[in-house]
């Protein structure tokens, strides 16, 4: 299996054929191997248009998707970014290449574990895997420039409002289990400043400021 040529077509015909223009976000999704955070059964379909199981009954998202919430938090290179929502790293890979340190946080250790071993095999040393619940945010590097939730909420969880930097954008997935909106938040002047990007679908973000288990 060719997957730089998989890799290359999934650039062209996923992502610059739709809306995605930021350069250094496409030269991310150009280099990152996604096959690698997925399961061996599943690496010949890694970059199809579609989200894929991972364990633990979890997802990785749709490249697409990918693309466009990471092209949302607009990365110049110096950011600290938080991530909720490990999972199996690869929107964390993503980050690693856009920004100077990225913490991710998932709530299943199994699954934390899994993609922290995967980062480091693929030598992304600016992330940081911690295990925890993120609907509390991770206060101890806060305040952030970006932070992105990769699991649905019912509404934004309150630390992660706190945890933005002046300036910084947050960009969740806001409503119910079956569908929700993809929310950019913007903190302008102590305001915080809401844009709908479009409908999506994402697992739920399970915690105390969040859904029950
Ligand atoms: N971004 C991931 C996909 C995320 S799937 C990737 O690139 O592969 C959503 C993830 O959020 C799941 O792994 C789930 O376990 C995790 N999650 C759910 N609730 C959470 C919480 N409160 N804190 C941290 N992670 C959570």
């Amino acid at each position: 299996m060719d997957y730089d040529a998989k890799r290359r077509e999934m650039v062209e015909t996923q992502l610059k054929a739709r809306d995605i223009v930021d350069a250094r976000v496409l030269k991310a999704m150009l280099e990152v191997p996604r096959h690698e955070f997925l399961p061996p059964e599943l690496r010949d379909v890694a970059y199809g248009d579609f989200p894929l199981p991972i364990s633990e009954n979890q997802t990785i998202s749709q490249p697409y998707i990918v693309a466009l919430m990471t092209q949302e938090l607009e990365l110049k290179g110096q950011e600290k970014v938080l991530e909720i929502g490990a999972g199996s790293g690869y929107q964390a890979a993503i980050l690693s290449r856009l920004a100077k340190t990225v913490y991710t946080m998932e709530r299943i250790p199994a699954l934390a574990e899994h993609a922290g071993s995967v980062l480091r095999k693929l030598c992304y040393m600016n992330v940081n895997v911690m295990v925890g619940d993120g609907t509390l945010g991770l206060k101890k590097h806060s305040p952030y420039d970006a932070i992105i939730v990769t699991a649905a909420c019912f509404k934004v969880p309150d630390a992660l409002k706190e945890q933005l930097k002046e300036g910084g954008r947050l960009v969740i997935p806001v409503g119910d289990e079956w569908g929700q909106a993809l929310i950019k938040i913007t903190k302008s002047r102590g305001e915080l400043v809401e844009r709908k990007i479009c409908d999506c679908a994402f697992v739920p973000l399970v915690g105390e400021d969040g859904w029950k288990e």
